[in-house]
């Protein structure tokens, strides 16, 4: 059995210990040890790395109850880490302060929340992409602000956060959430007044240590709430990343950081009648270019236009045409239409465009539609006919 120094003191991250043995693992090299810092992946949070000697420490991972460091499966490791030999181990010191301020933040949300709302902590995830709390139960965006206020004055009256073991008898009358059962003694994280959790994570040992709490996001998830969350050094990052982007915004908008989300609506809203001013200007300019067009059998256009506008001149050329009018889009993959008044069968250009080009598409009674990628020479090319 190996002695879990991270359970009783989380500011241990260097310690003297010795291997007990040594196991590949699907290729991978696991050193079993008579004691260790490092805490394994567990309870919805990736493990501690660092250095067993010089060797790096990847993972830890229980398996069949054997905490095992995954490090390099190389030859010198295998010699290095025999039975017996006696090691130093170093912990990240800075994944595991972090880690420890992510999950300590997280148990100040869960009781508050219980506490308030009364929702359950069902789902917790804490990794390097994030961190997700998930409850069963919803808030409004005003609880979402008054639950990070109080998370924050938790936060602030720098509270211990204390580790125990109880007893069976002190557990009887004690009241602590708890996910699942637990085999073993119960390991108890309470923070006076705050919280009670069964967890087996190493947690900071003053709330002040944290720094700050905030929610990024609120997402539906079952019949709950998803919330993202940050504490510490990474909401900080966070906000600061942030708070460059609406920086570099404001400052392309020249308005106040505060009214970025107002003007870019406004933008947005000018932009659309933008749009539908140069829809009815380029009508207005394909309808005469029509109109002027002397008639012929078939007509190849290409068109930087939406679908609708593509219809639109498409249908009009098709008056003048003898057989067909095509008329193609400037994206990639390119989209086309196929019109004709005279009964030419449409659907058998976009045969053609298919064979010859690899188009998708098809119609019939003189509309047809599809897309094609390929240039205006092979289009015009495929279609000149005789
Ligand atoms: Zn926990």
């Amino acid at each position: 059995m190996t002695e879990k120094l991270y359970d009783l003191d989380s500011s241990v991250t260097e310690f003297e210990c010795e291997v007990i043995e040594l196991y590949i693992k699907e290729n991978r090299l696991a050193v079993e040890l008579d004691r260790t810092a490092f805490f394994p992946e567990g309870g919805g949070q990736t493990s501690d790395r660092g250095f067993l000697g010089e060797a790096y420490v990847e993972n830890v991972e229980i398996c069949d109850g054997h905490i095992l460091h995954f490090v390099e499966n190389s030859e010198e490791n295998v010699q290095k880490f025999q039975k017996g030999v006696v090691l130093h181990g170093k912990v990240d010191e800075i994944k595991r302060f972090s880690d420890m301020q992510q999950h300590s933040g997280e148990h100040i949300l869960s009781g508050i929340v219980h506490n308030r709302f009364g929702y359950n902590n069902v789902g917790f995830h804490l990794s390097e992409s994030g961190v997700t709390v998930d409850f069963d139960g919803n808030f409004t965006e005003n609880d979402l602000c008054k639950v990070e206020d109080l998370v924050n004055e938790v936060i602030w009256k720098n509270l211990e956060i204390r580790v125990s073991y109880p007893n069976e008898e002190a557990l009887k009358t004690l009241t602590y959430r708890s996910k699942k059962e637990i085999d073993g003694p119960l390991r108890i994280v309470e923070i006076p007044g705050v919280d009670v959790c069964a967890c087996c994570a190493p947690h900071v040992k003053r709330t002040g240590e944290i720094g700050q709490f905030r929610i990024l996001s609120a997402e539906k998830h079952r019949d709950g709430t998803r919330l993202s969350i940050l504490c510490g050094a990474r909401a900080l990052r966070d906000s600061r990343e942030k708070l460059a982007q609406n920086t570099a915004v404001s400052r392309l908008l020249s308005c106040r950081q505060t009214e970025t989300a107002q003007f870019v609506q406004k933008m947005k809203t000018e932009k659309e009648a933008l749009s539908f001013r140069l829809v009815g200007l380029q009508r207005r300019l394909l309808a005469q270019q029509a109109a002027d067009a002397a008639p012929q059998k078939r007509f190849v256009e290409f068109l930087d236009a939406d679908m609708e506008t593509l219809r639109f001149f498409g249908d009009l050329l098709a008056d003048k045409a003898g057989e067909f009018a095509a008329v193609f889009s400037e994206d990639s993959p390119r989209r086309f239409v196929v019109f004709s008044k005279t009964g030419y069968d449409v659907n058998a250009v976009c045969a053609l465009l298919r064979t010859e080009l690899g188009a998708k598409g098809g119609g019939r009674n003189g509309a047809a539609q599809g897309a094609v990628d390929a240039g205006q020479d092979a289009i015009r090319n495929a279609l000149a006919g005789d």
